[in-house]
């Protein structure tokens, strides 16, 4: 069978292409000329399968959509504390070349405008880097985030570079704030080729799908920022990353993403498929028409608002049964599914602390006096959060307590990571659930 996805972007792609409104961004005169007509979509998975259509593998300068990662190379090298002391985490609501602090801390509001995003190239690399080294940092670690080595468009950097009287006046207010040390000159000269990388709606597809991987590139395999940098990252751009739009876009489209002048748009739903398009001609906020329709298109065909949330709790238990064995004895066989979270979790600690207590059957089996023993079947568990790694064991914990035997069937580990035979508190942690033959349903 062929896949009807790409089928289907070819569609978004026809349906929101049909006109071009709009206008090349003005102020960088290589910008102002580039080609009109390019569009593009895709669509990476978590892992690494990326759907396309149009003009996929044209290359533009990345722009904007540099700074949520650059963002995450400074969260990595600085941690958070030391970042947010330099740049804070709020929706300026204001242009993003704005020349604004915040009143009260004097730092830039967030990373996403140009005032937030000169700053975090600054902080990235040690102190003594030269702006050459630093910049080497950002193209590398960005290259990362693609899976492959990204270059420079000097065309367009030369052009940006000639004409940066704005963002020259934004990196001297800052240096005179000192929000960072250094040369204002180097720090727009290095932003500026940040800017000026080149991708493709291909490598930005994937970029975002390292972030809703969680930080693990999906072509590569490698972990290229840590979880908790991610969540950060992509909770600013939900805020913010759509320039002064970001409320709007947050209601009509709802996955955080990040628009570039160039006319990309990278947006991320977290652990399932990172999203870029591409079309040059701009709105009055900086952000592709195309490009906003295209994931306004998609975003209400494939259900993609974050706040569309699964219900992961009601189908935590698969089933929930007793049966009795040869010799008479009871055990309730409680099989779960799929993610399992906080919700799941409770779901299942209340089955197994319902009204009747986990000693008789559940609802739907007639009571048949006390049960022996509880089956924790997880063969069907595909991840279990921290917190329901917590609970799930606490439950066990307890039903032992209460004199039950308590078997957990966790071929994959899913529970207990690191279990070993015979070490102590899993040792009832087994593969499967054959020694059940012989076993009948009450
Ligand atoms: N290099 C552009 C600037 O600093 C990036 C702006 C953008 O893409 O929003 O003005």
């Amino acid at each position: 069978m062929r896949s009807p996805i790409p089928d289907y972007l070819l569609e978004v792609v026809e349906a929101c292409g049909s006109d071009n409104p709009g206008a090349t961004a003005g102020y960088i005169p290589e910008l102002a000329h580039a080609d009109p007509d390019r569009i593009a979509v895709c669509v990476s998975t978590v892992d690494g399968i990326v759907y396309s259509a149009g003009d996929a593998d044209s290359p533009f300068s990345i722009q904007s959509i540099s700074k949520p990662f650059v963002y995450a190379l400074a969260l990595t090298e600085l941690g958070l504390d030391a970042v947010l002391d330099r740049v804070g985490v709020e929706p300026s609501g204001e242009a993003f070349n704005e020349l604004s602090l915040d009143r009260e801390s004097g730092r830039p509001l967030n990373p996403m405008i140009n005032a937030g995003a000169l700053t975090t190239h600054a902080l990235v690399g040690p102190a003594t880097a030269t702006p050459d080294e630093r910049f080497e940092r950002i193209r590398s670690g960005l290259s990362a985030f693609a899976g492959r080595e990204l270059g420079v468009d000097e065309a367009v950097y030369e052009s940006e570079w000639g004409t940066a009287y704005r963002n020259s006046a934004i990196a001297n207010m800052l240096r005179s704030y000192a929000v960072f040390d250094g040369d204002p000159a180097d720090v727009v000269r290095g932003y500026t080729r940040q800017c000026s990388i080149t991708v493709t709606a291909r490598d930005l597809a994937l970029m975002a799908a390292t972030l809703a991987n969680g930080g693990v590139q999906p072509s590569t395999g490698r972990r290229v920022a840590s979880r908790q940098v991610v969540r950060q990252v992509l909770s600013v751009m939900m805020s913010c990353g759509m320039y002064d739009a970001a409320g709007d876009w947050m209601s009509t489209v709802g996955f955080p993403a990040k628009s570039g002048v160039s006319g990309g748009v990278l947006g991320t739903l977290p652990g399932q498929f990172g999203i870029a398009t591409f079309s040059p001609r701009l709105d009055a906020h900086g952000s592709s028409v195309r490009g906003v329709r295209m994931c306004t298109r998609l975003s209400a065909d494939m259900g993609m608002h974050i706040m569309d949330a699964p219900e992961p709790a009601r189908s935590a238990i698969r089933r929930d049964r007793v049966l009795r064995g040869p010799r008479g004895n009871t055990v309730r066989v409680c099989s779960l599914q799929g993610t399992l979270q906080f919700s799941g979790a409770e779901h299942v600690l209340r089955a197994l602390s319902d009204s009747d207590g986990p000693y008789t059957a559940p609802a739907g089996d007639r009571p048949r006096g006390r049960i022996d023993s509880v089956i924790l079947d997880l063969r069907r568990v595909h991840s279990v959060d921290d917190v329901a790694e917590r609970m799930l064991r606490e439950a066990v914990r307890r039903l032992r307590l209460d004199g039950l035997r308590v078997t957990v069937v966790d071929p994959e580990h899913v529970l207990y990571p690191h279990h070993r035979a015979g070490d102590g508190a899993s040792d009832a942690v087994v593969p499967s659930l054959a020694p059940l033959d012989g076993y009948r349903r009450l």
